[in-house]
This record gives C-alpha cells, structure tokens and sequence, in this order.
C-alpha cells in the first residue's frame, strides 16, 4: 500500500483502476437474470455483447414516436425518421474519426460490408494473376468473400502465415506483398485469438506496394478508440451488434476517392438518382449502396451505441479491459490442465484455451449450467483451427462490464469441469 502524507497527495488512480464496471453493469438488464438457477456470467462479448438500457430506448422510441421511411417523404414523421438515420451516420462517422459522413454505409453487418468491397471495388480492381492477401487468422467473413472473388476472376487468394504465438510473421508478409497484390484484407483483432494486429504498419507496407486496404474491426471497435485516418487504411468495418447496438445493422466505412469510383453493389430504390427503361443514373455514396429501404432502427441503436461509449469513456474501457484480460490470463491459464490458444503480445479482451482431454463442447456445456456463457467451437475460423492443430476452443470474451468476479466464477467452474470430466 502506499503510504501518504498530509503535503504529499495519493498519486491519481489508473483509468483502470478508477473505472467501476458495476456502474455500467446495471445499465444492462439482460445481465441481472438467472441461468439454471446462478447469476448469468456472460462472456462471449466477441459473439455478441449485450445492450445498455439507453440503446433499447432509442429503438423503442424510434417505433413509438418517428418510425417512417427515409429520404423520399415530405411528412414530419419521415423528416424525423431522415434526421434521425442521417444523426446516426454523423456519430458514426465521429466514432472512427472519419473525414465525411458521405463515407460511411449502413449495411446489415461486418460480413456484408466485406462483400460489398469484394463484389464492388474487387471485381473492377482484380483481374486473372493478380492477388489477394489475407492474413492466417481471418473470420470465414474475410476469407469467403474474397475466395469467390477469386473464383469470378482467376485471381489468387495468398495468406500471410502465423507464428506459435498467433502474430502474423511479418517478414512473411512483406514477402506475400508484390506487385500483384491489389487487396490486402486483415482483422484489427482476432475473434478466435484476441491478437491485435499491427494494422498501421501492415496497411503502410501494403499501400506502398500499391494495394487497397480493407480492415476488418469488428472485434476492435467496442473495446479501443479507432481512428481511421491514423490507421492509414481505405475500407474499414464493423457491426452494430459487437459494438453494444442492434443486430442487422453494421458500417462500411471507405475513403471518398474509392467510393465515388465504385459500382452499385445491389439495384433498387434509394440508390438512383433517375431510372427510365433505358438508363439508370446511380445516387452518389453512400446512397449508392444502400439498396431499398435501410435498417433506420438498427442505425438509431447504433447511434445510442456509440453516445453510450463515449459516455462511459473508450479510452478508460481499453484501459481497464487491458487489465481484465490480464488477470483473466494469469488466473485462467493457472486451471490444471488449460493451454492457451493465442499468445500475442498484444491482445485485446479474447482468451482462447483448450483443457487437455476434455472437448471444448463438453466444457461449454458444463460451464452453462453453472450460468456462465463461453463460446466453443471453431469460432468461424476454422483455419486458426488447423493451423494450431486443434478442432475446436473455448472462448471466454470479455466486455466493458464484466468483472473479477466474473473470471473468479469461470476459474472455479473451470477446477470443478476438471472434476466433473477430467
Ligand atoms: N469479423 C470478425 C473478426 C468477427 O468476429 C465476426 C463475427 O464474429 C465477423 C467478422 C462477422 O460479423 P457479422 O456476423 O456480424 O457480420
């Protein structure tokens, strides 16, 4: 303990130190339920996080007061609905620190946000022999999309290959990058890992190969500040659910260079500016790819996301989700028998293990009935998987209102799985 005295003031407390997750916990009420009869211990945050009290409002409040169709009416309640979705578009445009609010598009989630660039920039940028490179930790939504892409085009899809600790090898990386390379698509954060990539620098080396860089940050957006333009990237993407918003809604944001060269990515209403049977004239971004009547809830919730964060502070959540993980870490890995999956250096709010002898399934049910809820399985990357000779893992991720007592109740389940199944 240190020691004061009454001319010599305590040092301040760490962010960490001062964030206080049962203040924000209550703000949760799926939280305060019972499963098989013990408070839910929710941790599978990387699958889904929960929504705070001023989110459900927000939706709630929308159908009850302003629901209409966007753009296209004159009456309140569609001006409303309008100021409203476009309200939402500016937060998020703050949130990643983007340079206009033009350049960012609502779509349904991350894995469509990553097929709009691939169907859209991808087939009028990549042609037969050129290449794609991704990175060996990628969530089947940034490995699919650009495998079909592949296949429409005769390009080759290249994957930049993980060390033990599941870092990208960056040597290897810079090899893969040639003068061919016309897309490099790499996660900010792994779902199936929790490392966090160094994207600044692997967007730098890409660009100056002359590739575009698309970012996948749907499990770095609700737990750090992002800031597009300091990352360097020109795609970058997330969904509204991880995030502590609704489901059904997620953001493409791009640079406006890109975007105004691009190809509609599906036709319909909201994307035209004039149609006649002879010729269609396509709406400028983001109209231009947001096809039919959008998600104006889901955008809604999205914006009281957002305000939420920043009510509560993205800097002192990184903060204290930093020191989370690494208690959870020495606690966890202390369990007989758990090996850790993922040990990067760098890592943010995902703990990835195995128990030796014991399928990670059998974990996952066990640790249900005493109401904790981990992830196991592939994690929708099954190449990590392989690469780490495992068929499956569980997954315990963590969000700004989990707590010690949280990984203290996962520890003791996890001594008495050993028990129960060992
Ligand atoms: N990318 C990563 C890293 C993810 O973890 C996920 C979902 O787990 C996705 C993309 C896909 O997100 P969604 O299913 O919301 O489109």
């Amino acid at each position: 303990m240190t020691r004061t005295t009454a001319t010599q003031p305590a040092p301040p407390p760490t962010a960490a130190a001062a964030f206080d997750p049962y203040r924000w916990r209550a703000d949760f009420p799926a939280l305060a339920q019972e499963i098989h009869g013990r408070p839910l211990v929710y941790l599978d945050n990387a699958a889904t996080t929960h929504k705070p009290r001023p989110v459900i409002d927000a939706v709630q409040r929308y159908y009850e007061r302003d629901n209409a169709n966007v753009h296209r009416g004159v009456h309140t309640l569609s001006v409303r609905a309008t100021e409203r979705y476009e309200g939402a578009r500016a937060a998020v445009r703050r949130f990643i620190n983007a340079p206009d609010s033009r350049e960012v598009v609502f779509v349904r989630g991350a894995t469509e946000a990553i097929n709009l660039v691939a169907q859209s920039y991808g087939r009028t940028h990549v042609g037969s022999g050129d290449e794609i490179l991704i990175t060996g930790m990628e969530h089947h939504s940034n490995i699919v999309p650009w495998q079909m892409l592949c296949e429409q085009t005769g390009a080759v899809l290249r994957v930049a290959p993980l060390n033990d600790d599941g870092e990208v090898l960056l040597d290897e990386y810079e090899r893969l990058l040639t003068s061919r390379t016309r897309i490099v698509a790499l996660t900010h954060v792994s779902n199936a890992l929790g490392t966090v990539n160094p994207v600044i620098e692997m967007a730098r080396l890409a660009r100056h190969a002359g590739a575009a860089v698309l970012v996948d940050g749907a499990q770095a957006v609700p737990h750090q500040p992002v800031d597009v333009r300091a990352l360097g990237c020109d795609f970058y993407v997330f969904s509204a659910h991880k995030t502590f918003g609704p489901m059904g809604t997620g953001v493409l944001w791009g640079r406006a260079e890109l975007l105004d060269r691009m190809s509609p990515y599906q036709g319909g209403g909201e994307m035209i500016r004039s149609v006649t049977f002879e010729k269609t004239v396509y709406a400028e971004p983001p109209a231009r790819f947001e096809a039919g009547t959008p998600n104006v809830a889901g955008a809604v919730g999205l914006g009281a996301a957002i305000d939420y964060l920043d009510h509560v502070g993205r800097c002192a959540i990184a903060a204290y989700e930093r020191e989370l993980l690494a208690y959870a870490t020495e606690r966890v890995q202390a369990v007989p028998g758990v090996r850790l999956i993922g040990t990067a250096r760098e890592k943010a709010s995902i703990l990835s293990f195995v128990m030796e002898g014991i399928h990670a399934h059998d974990v996952g049910t066990v640790l249900d009935q005493m109401g904790i809820a981990i992830r196991s399985g592939h994690h929708c990357a099954q190449p990590v998987m392989q690469r780490f000779g495992v068929p499956a893992t569980c997954r315990a991720s963590l969000a700004l209102y989990n707590t010690r007592e949280d990984i203290d109740t996962l520890v003791y389940a996890l001594a008495r799985t050993r028990e129960v199944l060992g």
